[in-house]
């Protein structure tokens, strides 16, 4: 696993001004440099796929680098929800729509927390990408495109995913992928990493240090190089550094790991974003063991399951509106609770005539993980209820009879929650504990509009380009989850870069 607290920037600063710079100690050094390529890139998932292939079909001799044994990254597990506008599904569809409109609603949801410039770029781009993908083979759901799915809605229908989610895409890129190779035009090396970036005394970005599989050392020589290696929401050190919080669940792909982070930042680039960190709301931990699997969700969404329920945090204060219709909203509440969690409390009544907490686990299978899971608690009173999962007893005795107040007074409840079917009763208590979950990075390194890594005065590293992850899913995304603004900019990037409007040796 990386180790982020190492510096690199120390080790390159005392590498000295040699003929070529390298983060590695000199004992770590390849022996030697092999082949010249046009382009390399560093990660074969979702940017560096279509960076590899368009710039293969335009004749550049492309080395792509893995560390995995398969093509793909992440496309493993996404649910490969992409948004854009002027693309022929919405054409056949007859919507109307602009890449102004999507920039608009793309803002708003993230409430203009994500980068301008970049998020206009991937606006920009997006159709086109789509486009692409349609033209070969690609297909979407019948109803697709649509406005929205799981979070805040677009005005207009531009959201679109195929029928095995990332898998579909995967599907579409990797034929165009081996084509290339067929023609050599690719050079694909699994279970190999990039570990370091070597630069000329300029600074320039002139290849790629790799370790095989038994350990060996390369140094590949390069004009260019584009980092798409991914974030970083596997590697729980550097996460927590980056966004100040713990990594609490294993979502991402296991490879996700921020190589290309130290890359960059070794190579004299800046990390920035991690501020716009915001949880997935509702994960059911397996364990404490950070990071823990996630192996359910407490149904949170008031259209599918109207909370009877309050939740309180370890204080034992509410801390939302429960029904809060906005996901977003409920995610940036549970993100700001000590330790991000919360626990939903109920009583005997509430559990025998609300609707189950876990629609997919059903009713028998929450009722059987109480004394067998570690995140669902119940006790005969409110305060040994408090006392074995970690609530603060007074705290919670008090939001209690608050929320009784205020029903039996016919009071507006003090967060505005509107579904009180019940005030509670008699026991036994029940509490289950939810956590905040991870699926990406939102810091990454700073690229400009030619999608070149920069330096923090702004100044592009030569040679050195950024798509996917490794730029943060804040910049597209913002401080929440914008509709398919991961995978659609990650794809385009790396079309981008392959392309030759940003030629390749320049
Ligand atoms: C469960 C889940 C669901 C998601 N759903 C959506 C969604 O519906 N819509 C959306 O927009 N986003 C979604 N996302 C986010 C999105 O899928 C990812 O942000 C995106 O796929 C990342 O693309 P990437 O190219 O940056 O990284 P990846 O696709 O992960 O590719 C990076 C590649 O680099 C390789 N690599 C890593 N280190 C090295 C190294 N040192 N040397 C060489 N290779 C290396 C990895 O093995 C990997 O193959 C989801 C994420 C998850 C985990």
């Amino acid at each position: 696993m990386t180790d982020f607290s190492i510096s690199k920037r120390t080790l390159i600063k005392t590498a000295g001004a040699g003929l070529v710079t390298s983060v590695l100690p000199t004992w770590r050094r390849a022996e030697a440099a092999t082949g010249s390529f046009d382009l390399i890139v560093v990660g074969a998932g979702t940017a560096g796929m279509p960076a590899a292939i368009f710039a293969a079909e335009r004749g550049a001799k492309v080395l792509v680098i893995e560390k995995s044994p398969v093509l793909g990254g992440t496309l493993d597990r996404s649910g490969g929800q992409m948004s854009a506008s002027r693309t022929v599904f919405q054409k056949r569809k007859g919507i109307e729509d602009s890449p102004d409109a999507h920039f608009a609603d793309n803002m708003r949801i993230n409430s203009w927390t994500a980068d301008p410039l970049v998020t206009r770029m991937f606006v920009d781009n997006a159709g086109e990408s789509l486009n692409w993908l349609a033209a070969n083979g690609f297909e979407v759901g019948e109803d697709h495109p649509v406005k929205g799915a799981g979070h805040e809605y677009f005005t207009t229908a531009r959201y679109q995913w195929g029928k095995d989610g990332g898998k579909s895409i995967l599907a579409t890129m990797e034929p165009l992928f081996r084509k290339q190779m067929d023609a050599k035009r690719i050079t694909l090396l699994l279970n190999t990493g990039a570990v370091d970036l070597v630069q000329d005394k300029s600074g320039r970005v002139v290849g790629v240090t790799a370790e095989d599989e038994s350990g060996k050392l390369t140094d590949y020589m390069g004009k260019n190089v584009a980092l798409a290696s991914g974030g970083c929401a596997s590697n729980p050190r550097m996460y927590q550094d980056l966004h100040g919080v713990s990594l609490t669940s294993q979502i991402a792909y296991p490879y996700s790991q921020g190589a290309g982070f130290t890359l960059g930042l070794a190579a004299g680039g800046y990390l920035r974003g991690g501020q716009n960190y915001i949880g997935s709301f509702g994960g059911i931990l397996a364990d404490d063991n950070y990071p823990s699997t996630v192996e359910g969700s407490f149904e949170h969404h008031p259209e599918i399951r109207q909370p009877w329920e309050i939740f309180v945090n370890a204080r034992g204060e509410r801390f939302m509106r429960e029904d809060h219709p906005s996901i977003d909203y409920r995610e940036k509440a549970l993100s700001r609770q000590s330790g991000q969690r919360a626990w939903v409390v109920a009583d005997q009544e509430m559990m025998d005539k609300a609707p189950t907490w876990v629609p997919r686990w059903g009713k028998e299978k929450v009722m059987g993980s109480f004394g067998t899971h570690p995140m669902f608690t119940k006790a005969d009173t409110l305060n040994a209820l408090a006392n074995k999962a970690g609530i603060n007893p007074a705290g919670l005795a008090a939001s209690i009879a608050a929320y009784n107040r205020s029903i039996s007074e016919g009071a507006t409840d003090a967060f505005g929650k509107l579904s009180r079917p019940a005030k509670y009763g008699k026991g036994p208590f029940y509490a289950l504990r939810i956590t905040a979950t991870q699926l990406k990075s939102f810091a990454g390194l700073g690229i400009d509009e030619q999608l070149r890594v920069i330096r923090a005065d702004g100044s592009p590293i030569a040679g050195l380009y950024a798509a996917g992850e490794v730029i943060g899913g804040g910049v597209t995304g913002g401080g929440a989850y914008t509709n398919g603004s991961m995978v659609t900019p990650a794809i385009s990037f790396g079309r981008m870069i392959g392309q030759k409007m940003i030629k390749v040796g320049a």
